[in-house]
């Protein structure tokens, strides 16, 4: 039956937030298919197809799911294809590995090497007294994209204070801060009954380019004069995350709920009637061996860090941000102008892009932030959570912390399937994931079924695709900190379609578009993977 045009949807983002489709009022708007057949498929059965099911649709006034709308069958990936994964067998992550806490402003390019030089200070700690009696210096080598754009993040002030022993997750920012102030200081670091020296001036910007078994690759040496005593490769493969030479994977448990495509999650979760946030927390409990408890003092941990940096960025006054552009922070000013907007929606966006601004800031400042997955994207989820919380939609802790479990599924799928890594995939690696994640955590913290947060994440993801990663001079401030205020922006956009469209009418789902993120990401050119040779990077002139 027709049921004549759909009414304008409610008012505001706020109401819209709280909208419910009403499918009385829905119609059809039978179509015929006139796009290409997929590849290998027979032309005229895809027409005939196309224009049965719209028949169907007009006689009986309701789409055909199985038929009409199903969604296109996502592509076979080449396995030469380096962006994807190389080990095979279900998501293994878990929120302890995928959020972590660290220096700003790139979780590759500082909370990894940071992590790296910090893991390298532990084993030295753990040689023989024989040999660290004879230790002399530590050295870092930075090699690829570390040597490329590490300047501009501060990648040496990082990489020094992991060396001297300094913990990535309670670094003080004062300390790199200072760093950054006075680049001459010299750090005593104490290896069993030795004290060494190190500075700045021993990690080495070595060669940018070469055959490099990963972009952000870089050595860590300590040395007796010329003779080495260990020697260890490591790479910063993307969010924070660390491998090395020889790393095997360290022994998990069995997940409870195993997957490795969203298709899957949605099977477990239709099977057994649980929640997103339901089927991560069996699988955390499963793989880690942690306590429900553990893990959600973790998330609260997180919960705690993307409110405070949100909270200091907001607070801030205006000031000029570290490096060559002299950018001017905005955070404060926007927060401030926003709350006086007239209308609830342009109040409403104006302060999602307020939190990010902040929370993105903070990461330029080099300050702690909250990989979410990178460090890049450090203003997407962040803005998100604080936009859900006290100081927006007032929800508790409780379903936040559920929403940041639902946002990990969506990450995870992301590095299982495609990349995290700017590096191999460019921005929507980084800004594009934290979007979807953001859209799945809004949906998730207001109940929504699992399928609205799928929905809701492959929206925001789809419309990050083919976004190309092009810091200005290297510093993670152009395009990155405008770039947060819409990628969070976008995940509310993503979630208020998906709230609010008929579901079963979407056409693509967000396998396909992991699918595509990693095929779009094997083919982008060099020049637009964090090198900063190619996009804004070449195009603003800096005077
Ligand atoms: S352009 Fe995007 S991916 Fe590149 S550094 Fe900035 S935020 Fe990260």
């Amino acid at each position: 039956m027709w049921k004549g045009n759909q009414e304008p949807g409610p008012k505001g983002v706020g109401a819209a937030m709280n909208a419910k489709v009403d499918l009385d009022r829905v119609h059809v708007v039978p179509q015929l298919d006139f796009s290409d057949p997929p590849p290998n498929s027979d032309r005229r059965a895809f027409m005939m197809r196309s224009s049965l099911a719209a028949a169907i649709a007009t006689l009986t006034g309701a789409p055909i799911a199985a038929f009409a709308q199903t969604p296109a069958k996502a592509p076979p990936l080449s396995p030469t294809l380096d962006v994807v994964r190389k080990s095979k067998g279900p998501v293994m992550t878990t929120v302890e590995e995928f959020y972590k806490v660290g220096p700003g402003p790139s979780s590759s390019h500082t909370i990894g090497p940071m992590r790296i030089t910090y893991d390298f200070y532990q084993r030295c700690t753990k040689l023989p007294e024989a040999q660290l009696s004879q230790a002399t210096a530590l050295k870092v080598n930075l090699f690829g994209s570390l040597s490329a754009t590490g300047k501009g993040h501060g990648t040496e002030r990082a990489c020094l204070a992991g060396i001297v022993g300094k913990e990535p997750a309670t670094v003080d920012p004062a300390f790199l801060d200072e760093l950054a102030a006075k680049p001459d200081q010299v750090f005593p670091v104490k290896l069993g009954g030795k004290s060494i020296n190190a500075s700045l001036k021993d990690i080495v910007y070595d060669a940018p380019k070469g055959d490099f078994p990963h972009p952000n690759t870089m050595t860590c040496k300590l040395l007796a004069g010329d003779k080495v005593l260990l020697e260890q490769e490591y790479y910063s493969v993307g969010g924070g995350f660390i491998e090395w030479k020889g790393y095997t994977p360290p022994k998990k448990g069995a997940p409870k709920y195993p997957y490795e495509t969203m298709k899957e999650v949605l099977a477990h979760c239709a099977r057994d009637k649980i929640s997103l946030a339901q089927l991560a927390m069996a699988n955390e409990v499963s793989v880690s061996g942690k306590s429900e408890a553990e893990v959600n003092a973790h998330l609260d941990k997180i919960m705690g860090a993307m409110r405070a940096t949100v909270k200091t960025g907001l607070d801030a006054p205006t000031s000029t941000l570290p490096g060559p552009i002299k950018l001017k922070t905005k955070a404060h000013d926007v927060y401030v102008s926003a709350q006086k907007q007239p209308g609830e929606a342009r109040r409403a966006i104006g302060l999602v892009a307020a939190y990010a601004l902040a929370g993105s800031e903070e990461n330029a400042r080099g300050h702690l932030v909250i990989t979410a997955p990178t460090g890049g994207s450090a203003g997407v989820l962040p803005a998100v959570v604080y936009s859900l919380g006290d100081a927006g939609a007032k929800l508790s802790d409780d379903k936040i912390r559920n929403g940041l479990l639902a946002a990990a599924v969506v990450g995870y799928l992301c590095k299982h399937n495609a990349t995290l890594s700017a590096a191999e995939g460019g921005c929507q690696a980084e800004i594009g994931v934290a979007s979807a994640m953001g859209a799945a955590l809004i949906a998730q913290a207001y109940d929504d079924p699992p399928q609205v947060a799928a929905n809701g994440a492959e929206g925001a993801l789809e419309h990050h695709l083919g976004m190309t990663c092009d810091p200005v001079a290297g510093f993670v401030q152009i395009p990155c900190i405008e770039r947060c205020a819409f990628g969070a922006v976008k995940a509310w956009t993503g979630y208020l379609i998906a709230k609010n469209e008929v579901p079963v009418n979407r056409r693509v789902d967000l396998d396909s578009t992991v699918t595509a993120m990693a095929l779009t990401a094997k083919e982008m050119n060099s020049k637009y993977k964090e090198t900063s040779e190619g996009g804004l990077a070449v195009s603003v002139t800096l005077c």
